[in-house]
């Protein structure tokens, strides 16, 4: 049995007369950059995130370093982020020309820790930026009240979590912004590079769809200096299709990380921990193990793919050995080391989940 980490192709297979079926209409329309497809997608996804406003853009990275860009965050900035995080949140802070100051994990959600947060506070600090790694919200309510008492914005990195829940409220609209990656591997994926901002500040929306545009609302007539990072209407037309799938879709998730929950329980793994504010939407599963490394090994050995969310952390990174590391960068050296991401998504079926399981428990008891 071969099971893979994620099967893109039974993704666009379950939904292909839907989906052929936009392409050609965008195809005969004529219009592929900034129309009704894109106008169409940005009021869906709006609704879905209960937000005044989506913009879309080119990518993820993007959808992050235009807000920063639009609070006007640079040079002798500050930005708070996760030390364990993908890499994307930090470069969208380093292309403002603002200092990344990463924050170590709480070591149970692997989720951004408020009380670091506070520390990590200076004169400096503009914006924090909380992702909901593996589709598992951040604890938004602490984060948010020392964002208003220090009076800096926060940024949801949402790029892992499409309709996830926290206090049954979807990302999106639990910060001052949010970035959403559809990136074709997320939870709401295009087929190709794709992100979106969402927001209710009007103004800020205002001025983020002049950013993505060379800065300019109207043609020709340039206010700001912009970039070239827009949505297009074919991957527009094919999210508006795969958006009315997502609560289904993520709904299988949520069936199968039950399952790994229940049958894994009596292991010698670490399982996610999900806190009573929280409903995630599984685009990771994510287990501990102390010998990660040969866990991995004999279940590829079995044909089972579990990969790793993320081996190196970001300051460790060449990228970034020019600045400091975190000042205790301890956990999130740990998780780097111990974490492994099972085989989940929609198109995994029961019987897959539970020849994972099945391996896992052989595995285990023979070391
Ligand atoms: C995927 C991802 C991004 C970047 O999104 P792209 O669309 O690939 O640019 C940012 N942050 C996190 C946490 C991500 O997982």
């Amino acid at each position: 049995m071969k099971i893979p980490f994620l099967d893109l192709k039974a993704a666009y297979l379950e939904l292909k007369e839907e989906l052929d079926a936009a392409l050609s209409r965008v195809m005969n329309s004529g219009s592929f950059i900034l129309g009704t497809e894109g106008e169409a997608f940005e009021r869906e996804f709006a609704a879905y995130c209960g937000v005044r406003h989506c913009i879309g853009v080119g990518n993820g990275m993007d959808a992050l370093t235009l807000v920063l860009k639009a609070w006007g965050i640079g040079p002798g900035d500050e930005v708070i982020v996760p030390a364990n995080t993908f890499i994307a949140t930090w470069l969208a802070v380093s292309h403002t020309g603002a200092s990344v100051v990463a924050v170590d994990p709480d070591e149970r959600t692997y989720n951004m820790n408020p009380e670091k947060v506070e520390a990590a506070v200076t004169k400096r600090t503009k914006a924090i930026i909380p992702v909901h790694l593996y589709g598992q919200p951040a604890d938004m309510k602490p984060i948010n009240a020392i964002a208003r008492k220090y009076r800096i914005k926060v940024l949801e990195d949402a790029a892992q979590a499409h309709g996830a829940l926290y206090e049954g409220k979807r990302t999106g609209g639990l910060g001052d912004a949010a970035g959403f990656s559809f990136y074709p591997g997320k939870n709401l994926g295009a087929f190709g590079d794709a992100g979106a901002i969402t927001t209710n500040d009007d103004c800020l929306a205002q001025r983020l769809r002049a950013l993505r545009n060379y800065g300019s609302h109207v043609k020709y007539v340039h206010e700001i200096i912009g970039y070239n990072s827009r949505l297009d209407e074919m991957q527009a037309a094919l999210l508006r299709v795969r958006l009315k799938h997502l609560d289904a879709w993520n709904a299988r998730r949520i069936e199968l990380a039950r399952i790994y929950c229940r049958e894994l329980a009596d292991t010698a793994l670490v399982l996610p921990y999900v806190p009573a504010w929280a409903q995630p939407v599984w685009h990771l599963f994510v287990v501990r193990c102390k010998s990660r490394d040969s866990l991995q090994r004999k279940l590829a050995e079995k044909g089972i793919a579990a990969l790793i969310h993320y081996p190196i952390p970001p300051h460790l990174q060449h990228a970034y050995n020019s600045i400091l590391p975190p000042n205790d960068s301890a956990c999130s050296e740990k998780l780097a080391d111990e974490l492994l991401s099972l085989p989940i998504g929609p198109h995994l079926r029961e019987d897959e989940v539970y020849a994972v399981i099945s391996a896992i428990r052989q595995i285990l008891t023979h070391n």
